[in-house]
């Protein structure tokens, strides 16, 4: 039973990322608008994520960590994002068979009603009562692997878990500008997002290099086609090589990598980038739920289009028209 757990955690649970990932997802879903975020040890060690968010009620709380104990399919709709973005349900449960959970939440309508619910490696430590005065759920995620050491063989160098953390955070930061974020990295100071109306505020933070003292101008526009909407951001600022670079393509507030989509967007960006260098780009698409192929891995950050031409001709035509608009 255990082993069979450890297995399909093994599925959703790859690495640091896919955890934070999962719970910052959480987080929104329960409509916080002040989320916390702390990491140690690259995430091994700690992932730490406290909400504001809706809570869960004493009696709730366990079950929020059994597989397929989903709050979140009510309509068609959601199985299509069911079908879409693989499982539901299932994050915690797997999270919790592999690392060692404590976990807090109190419940919007009644923030004295919460609880307290302890579990490692799947077995329940503790469920007492737990009364605030105010709602949200923290989640403390430790020990990461500590029981299934081949995984943790597994896991990358220190800077590249890191880089996927960062990743994964600042997808969040896109497309949630409306929340505010505290981002704890190690013993540094929190890193602070406060909530933007408007996102190219928050865009401006996450393309802003610490080398340069200026903001980036920021060049933006957007597209329709078919039923599907694209809109794109491009910093003006460009430099040599890749590392350091946000570029990012999202389709329905989910991030995905497409080589073919990426050398559409780099080659149009020709014009206004310096000779041979390339510089940081945010793509967000929205399609409708089932023009995405269903069997994608909710890992692996790949998207099928079902009407992949139609995706190519909007994405091109919007970095042409962000040109055009721009031209001096
Ligand atoms: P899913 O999000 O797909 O439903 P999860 O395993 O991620 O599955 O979470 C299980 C359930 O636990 C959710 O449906 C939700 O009801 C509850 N839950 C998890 N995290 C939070 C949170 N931060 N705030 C409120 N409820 C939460
Ligand atoms: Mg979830």
């Amino acid at each position: 039973e255990h082993l069979i757990d450890q297995i399909k955690a093994g599925e959703v649970v790859e690495r640091p990322a896919n955890v934070l990932k999962e719970l910052l997802e959480n987080s929104i879903d329960a409509n916080s608008s002040k989320v916390r975020v702390t990491i140690l040890n690259n995430g091994l060690d700690l992932i730490a994520i406290e909400d504001n968010g809706d809570g869960m009620f004493f009696d709730e709380l366990p079950y929020a960590f059994c597989r397929h104990a989903t709050s979140k399919i009510n309509n068609f709709e959601d199985i299509y994002r069911l079908n879409t973005f693989g499982f539901r349900g299932e994050a915690l449960a797997s999270i919790s068979s592999v690392a060692r959970i404590s976990c807090h939440s109190a419940p919007r309508a009644n923030p004295e009603q919460g609880a307290k619910f302890v579990i490692h490696g799947a077995q329940t430590v503790e469920h007492s009562k737990y009364a605030s005065h105010k709602c949200g759920t923290s989640t403390y995620v430790k020990d990461l692997f500590f029981n299934t050491p081949v995984r943790l063989k597994f896991v990358k160098s220190g800077q590249s878990e890191k880089n996927a953390l960062k990743r994964v955070i600042n997808s969040f930061l896109i497309n949630y500008p409306h929340v505010e974020f505290a981002i704890t990295w190690e013993d540094n100071d929190p890193e602070i997002y406060r909530a933007q109306d408007d996102i190219k505020t928050r865009i401006g933070e996450i393309f802003k290099k610490k080398s340069r003292k200026h903001r980036p101008e920021i060049f933006d526009t957007d597209g329709e086609y078919l039923g599907s909407h694209c809109k794109m951001y491009i910093s003006k600022d460009s430099s040599k090589g890749y590392s350091g670079k946000q570029q990012y393509l999202f389709v329905n507030n989910r991030l995905f990598t497409d080589k073919k989509l990426h050398q559409i967007i780099i080659r149009n960006m020709e014009k206004i980038w310096q000779p041979g260098q390339t510089g940081d780009y945010i793509m967000q698409l929205h399609v409708p739920e089932n023009e995405i192929d269903v069997n994608v891995h909710p890992n692996k950050t790949i998207i099928k289009f079902l009407k992949a031409n139609e995706i190519f001709s909007l994405t091109s035509a919007t970095a042409k028209k962000l040109i055009s608009e721009n031209e001096d």
